[in-house]
């Protein structure tokens, strides 16, 4: 069983990383900005409260989202392992985290951290394009799809997130820094916390991780 947090700052790579561990080690994915996206095409009851902070950049409300994490930890299988990608993001998510996992005897393998400079994460999230479909995600310069603005992966048409416009990008990264940050402590403390370079190329960020993680 592996079982791994990826983190990182908004636009840092969690997704594109994910994507490739999962299918390396067979993990199953429990990303809370996908569910919240897929509750808002939905337009169901979670969705359309989601989608008033979402939009603004904002973090839903702890309690929301500990719900949700709970829901899928206890009810979806995990035969090799999950990835938690985008939760948690504040210190009473890691706590409630804690708690889960203790319930269902469960532990964290490690904590992986995408480390990007602000700069570089603003061009990487103006070009950011994703799939509305399969999630998938893609970026105009850095990994443009083979035919343009169409997903490799099922044929659908490409989208911008709506919450990857500057100003609420700006405000992400604030969150993040106030938020999401001291994380990172929280889980140094506990010996799982991994860097890495996430200004590298992705293949490069992918086999850092690797060489981490092990067989
Ligand atoms: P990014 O990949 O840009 O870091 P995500 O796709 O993980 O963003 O999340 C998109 C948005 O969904 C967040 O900006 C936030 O509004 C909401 N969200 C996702 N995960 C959480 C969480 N753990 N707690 C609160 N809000 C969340
Ligand atoms: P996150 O889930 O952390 O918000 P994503 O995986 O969605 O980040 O990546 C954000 C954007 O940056 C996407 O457009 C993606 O294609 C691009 N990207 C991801 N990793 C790299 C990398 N190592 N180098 C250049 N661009 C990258
Ligand atoms: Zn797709």
């Amino acid at each position: 069983m592996i079982n791994l947090l990826i983190m990182g700052k908004p636009g840092a790579g969690k997704g594109t990383q994910s994507t490739r561990l999962l299918e390396y080690y067979h993990l199953t994915h429990i990303s809370t900005g996908d569910i919240y996206r897929e509750e808002m095409a939905k337009n169901s009851a979670i969705g359309k409260l989601a989608k008033q902070y979402i939009g603004k950049g904002e973090l839903v409300p702890d309690d929301v989202t500990n719900d949700i994490v709970k829901n899928v930890l206890s009810t979806k299988k995990f035969p090799n392992g999950f990835m938690l990608d985008g939760y948690p993001r504040t210190a009473a998510q890691a706590v409630a985290l804690d708690e889960m996992l203790k319930e269902l005897g469960i532990s964290l393998t490690a904590v992986i951290n995408v480390e990007v400079d602000d700069k570089v994460l603003l061009e990487r999230m103006a070009g950011r394009r994703v799939c509305p479909s399969c999630n998938a995600t893609y970026h105009i310069s850095f990994h443009p799809p083979v035919k343009d603005n169409v997903c490799d992966v099922c044929g659908t048409v490409l989208i911008q997130r709506e919450d990857d416009l500057e100003e609420s990008v700006l405000n992400r990264l604030r969150i993040y820094n106030e938020k999401t940050k001291p994380l990172l402590d929280y889980y140094k403390k506990k010996g799982l916390l991994f860097v890495v370079n996430g200004e590298r190329p992705k293949d490069e960020v992918f086999n850092t991780i690797l060489q981490r993680i092990g067989d």
